[in-house]
């Protein structure tokens, strides 16, 4: 049956696969059928095998993933860890070359193309896109080692171990991203310093109450304390040099520009989105959607307008009106206290709307966890964040990430109030949790497939939660009160925006002041949210786009298959087929949902 050597790591796992994929296999006839499931299992231990190496070979990644058996090890970001992954990756395209994609069936052709993105992709950041050296908010050590100690999977005394085998070579770690550096950019630098505070936020003195209190013996204890001080002596060490530098390039006008231009920009954003569009068409139908958008909220807005400002005349512009309209509407908003608890109100309540309309599958055993978003995360205008356990260990706890506003002072605490306001709260609810992030990534989990569930598509997970909102409108959620869908209106052209923007900053040199006038005036946003887009333009390239690409393609293709099956058309159906896929690119699944 297998062709794989009995030594081969994966040999067990791929017969496993052998059985599951029978069922894709009934359209092949006679002597290609064997032929094809021939392939497709050697495929399937190629991939599985190339998978257990890589986790191995990156053991921050894997701990990201679930997989502890390398966590003590810390890859020190140096020449030599550099050109070990280049060899590596240039082997494993050699390795996959020897398939045939025509030969495999549809899911693992969809596998194959997501393997060979993931190896290109890599190997295009280390040596074309190079961010190592110009992006120092790259080296962080704190998310790993909060991994461990938050994530209960082996008890506490191993996993107290394995942070102080990893708080060992923090000084190398960092020594090594000295070295790297060279003509960094100033928003990179800036954001470096943040998130280094925050690692020490993380690795402070508490820590050693947790050790005092664990059953680790005097000796490891006292290695434990020993390695924490030299390691935030090392952090510390590392905020001053990058604290220097950005004094001495900001003096010279040395830094590197933030914008990254129209050739890097396109091959970033054909590998990280993999679309069938290029960037500058995106940024076409960016432009197209957003004039449609402001159409439908002009409708909007002269519907209801006596109805909220009845004393004042209705402006002559449109953009004016709607402005008008929201500015007054986004009065309604949580105290600041209730932010926090309004969000963990709102849950189950979104939970029981998507079971009794029966808009997909959800899993009432895997409860999701609303806590502050914890220190190391916080620094990016990270309001709201989902942090879910990868498919290696689908039991662990998920968290909904919320910032209190609290933490960012009165000025802005406020005007982030008025952009979460009574309507868009719910909206980041339904993007966020139910039925966005938390509850695709419950069943990119539930797939079958590692290699989807692992080299998840940014593409089409923020599309599916920026669809859900436009979805559970539509299905009936807020009983379709016109307020609720201008302010939706408002959401989704900074999806639209968010696509104008990035193309705009990074492509078209697009400068600050044209940027927040796009987004305060023309996007009606608050301005704390219009300069932490700004300052995310600068920080990201591409990410930004992934939004409008994701939700468009999902968008489409349901309308697509509404008209193609009419009355036999199932909503429940039609989503959990799509999620069934798991995080693959949407132009993949879309193919696969064809055949
Ligand atoms: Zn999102």
């Amino acid at each position: 049956m297998l062709a794989c050597s009995p030594q081969d790591p994966a040999d067990s796992s791929a017969g496993n696969r052998v059985s599951t994929g029978g069922g894709e296999l009934g359209a092949v006839e006679g002597d290609d059928r064997d032929r094809v499931g021939h392939d497709d299992a050697l495929f399937s231990a190629f991939a599985e095998s190339w998978i257990e190496e890589l986790l191995a070979r990156e053991p921050e990644w894997a701990i990201y993933q679930g997989r502890y058996e390398w966590a003590d090890q810390v890859t020190i970001p140096d020449v030599a860890s550099r050109a070990a992954r280049h060899e590596f990756l240039l082997a494993s395209l050699d390795a996959l070359a020897r398939f045939e994609p025509a030969r495999l069936t549809p899911l693992r052709r969809a596998e194959y193309r997501v393997l060979k993105n993931r190896m290109e992709s890599m190997l295009w950041y280390q040596d074309r896109f190079r961010n190592w050296q110009w992006m120092p908010s790259v080296y962080n050590v704190a998310g790993p080692v909060s991994v461990l100690l938050n994530t209960d999977f082996a008890p506490e005394e191993e996993r107290l171990r394995l942070v102080s085998a990893r708080l060992a070579a923090v000084p190398a770690y960092f020594e090594a991203a000295r070295a790297n550096i060279d003509r960094p950019t100033l928003e990179h630098l800036e954001l470096a310093v943040v998130r280094s505070r925050g690692t020490l936020a993380v690795l402070d003195d508490d820590l050693l109450a947790r050790v005092d209190a664990s059953g680790l013996p005097p000796g490891e204890r006292q290695r434990f304390e020993e390695r924490l001080v030299a390691a935030q002596a090392a952090i510390e060490g590392w905020i001053e040099w990058l604290e220097d530098l950005e004094t001495r390039l900001s003096a010279e006008g040395a830094a590197r520009s933030f914008r990254i231009g129209e050739t890097r920009f396109e091959e970033k954003f054909a590998l990280d989105v993999q679309a069938d569009l290029s960037a500058r068409e995106l940024y076409d139908r960016a432009l197209q959607e957003q004039a449609r958008l402001h159409r439908e909220m002009d409708g909007i807005a002269v519907e209801i307008w006596s109805r909220h400002l009845p004393e004042r005349p209705m402006p002559s512009e449109p953009l004016e009106r709607i402005g008008q309209l929201i500015e007054h509407l986004s009065d309604r908003h949580v105290a600041i206290e209730d932010f926090v608890p309004e969000i963990r109100r709102q849950i189950p309540q979104l939970a029981a709307f998507v079971r009794e309309r029966d808009l997909l599958d959800q899993d009432p055993d895997k409860p999701l966890t609303v806590r502050e978003t914890p220190e190391y995360l916080r620094g990016a205008g990270n309001i709201a964040s989902v942090s879910a356990p990868g498919p290696f260990n689908p039991g662990a706890e998920t968290f909904y990430n919320v910032t209190p506003l609290e933490t960012y002072g009165a000025d802005m605490a406020a005007s982030y109030l008025r952009e979460y306001n009574h309507w868009i709260l719910q909206i980041l609810n339904i993007h966020e949790a139910i039925p966005g992030h938390y509850t695709q990534l419950l069943h990119a989990n539930r797939s079958p497939s590692l290699v989807k569930s692992l080299f998840g598509n940014g593409a089409m997970i923020e599309g599916w939660a920026v669809y859900a909102e436009r979805m559970m409108l539509e299905e009936g959620w807020g009983d379709h009160e016109p307020e609720l869908w201008l302010m939706y209106g408002k959401w989704a052209l900074r999806v639209v925006t968010n696509a104008i923007v990035d193309y705009g900053v990074h492509v078209l040199g697009l400068e600050r002041e044209e940027a927040m006038r796009l987004l305060r005036e023309e996007a009606f946003q608050e301005a704390s949210e219009a300069q932490e887009k700004w300052r995310r333009a600068t920080l990201s390239q591409v990410q930004l786009s992934t939004y409008f690409s994701g939700f468009a393609e999902i968008y489409d293709f349901r309308e697509q298959r509404r008209t193609e099956l009419g009355d036999r058309f199932d909503l429940r159906a039609f989503h959990n087929e799509f999620l069934g896929y798991g995080s693959a690119p949407v132009a993949v699944i879309i193919e696969l949902m064809e055949e």
